[in-house]
């Protein structure tokens, strides 16, 4: 007999479900009736038993299909097989992701950014910046810091990848630079290990909020996901002026300027609205996959979004190009 591996976790959506596949970061769809199978029996001896006769040649393709996928794996009787996965989300970090826009009158030295990202144990950073010279200087800043990861944005000007490599070797924690602004949108990596991608960017939208969904499947991001908003989740907006925000486009909390950064009180307004409190999304499939930067909005009972995604989960369809 066959059991689903314990990184495979069937989600239902309201017409068809998936399989996250956290071991492989793949998915597979499959049919609500094979969700609702696999749900409630753990192994096929259970799904066999438990399906119309008639249906046993169909239920043969399906599991001949998620053997061939890596979602079943084999035992010899019940008491064998892997333990489970554990469904808790939980980081020591009280920010996860600080974005932060500069220009030439902000300076963070000044104003203590290197003991907020410490006092917070911020990991990510994404540095909107008007110049490499500016964007240096905090990367300078870095070091005495938690910070891994660095996506550093810049306007494009003539730029090529090869001026990028002398920066990476200084400062190791850059994983993404996007030019924006640039003639084509193309991405080429940077050193030999293909570790740095440069993306050039035509166009770019400032606030996440206007930007595209799309979707990642990892195991951080599932397990996120199933608990709190997996974009805004533990994440800071600082912008030009120097407000500190919630999101882009959201109220100023304060400013760098009049409060510390190490002052400031964490608001985490939207860090826990989920998908599954979101209309429709609560009803989609690719809910812990579906990685979505607009701004979940209360109407009474409800939270919504303003604008649509381009996909209809009750329909199973994409409204233009996906
Ligand atoms: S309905 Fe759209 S935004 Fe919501 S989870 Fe599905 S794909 Fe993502």
């Amino acid at each position: 007999m066959y059991k689903l591996y314990p990184d495979c976790i069937p989600v239902k959506g309201f017409s068809r479900s998936v399989i996250f596949n956290l071991f492989h970061n793949e998915y597979i769809y499959i049919p609500n009736d094979l969700y609702n199978l696999l749900n409630k029996y753990e192994n096929t001896t259970e799904w066999y038993k438990h399906i119309e006769k008639s249906k046993h040649l169909i239920l043969d393709e399906y599991i001949k299909h998620l053997v061939d996928e890596k979602c079943l794996y084999h035992v010899n009787d019940l008491s064998s097989g892997l333990v489970s996965l554990e469904y808790t989300w939980d980081t020591p970090e009280d920010v996860s992701i600080l974005n932060i826009e500069t220009t030439h009158n902000v300076s963070y030295k000044e104003l203590d950014l290197v003991n907020y990202l410490k006092k917070t144990r911020v990991q990510n950073l994404v540095i909107n910046s008007v110049s490499l010279a500016i964007s240096e200087k905090i990367l300078s800043l870095l070091q005495e810091t938690y910070v891994l990861d660095v996506n550093l944005y810049l306007p494009y000007c003539h730029q090529n990848a090869l001026q990028f490599d002398h920066l990476i070797e200084k400062y190791p924690f850059i994983t993404k630079i996007v030019l924006t602004g640039a003639k084509d949108n193309t991405s080429c990596p940077l050193d030999s290990s293909n570790q740095v991608i440069v993306h050039y960017l035509k166009e770019y939208k400032t606030d996440p909020a206007n930007r595209s969904i799309s979707f990642v499947i990892n195991k951080k991001f599932f397990l996120e996901a199933r608990s709190f908003n997996s974009f805004y989740n533990k994440r800071l907006f600082i912008d030009t002026n120097g407000n500190i925000k919630d999101c882009y486009s959201g109220p100023v909390l304060s400013n760098i300027k009049t409060c510390s950064l190490t002052e400031h009180k964490i608001s985490g307004k939207y860090w826990s609205v989920k998908k599954d409190s979101v209309e429709t999304c609560k009803d989609c499939e690719h809910r812990y996959m579906c990685y979505d930067p607009r701004i979940p909005i209360k109407t009474g009972e409800k939270t919504i979004y303003a604008t649509h995604c381009g996909y209809d989960p009750y329909k199973v369809e994409w409204i233009g190009n996906k």
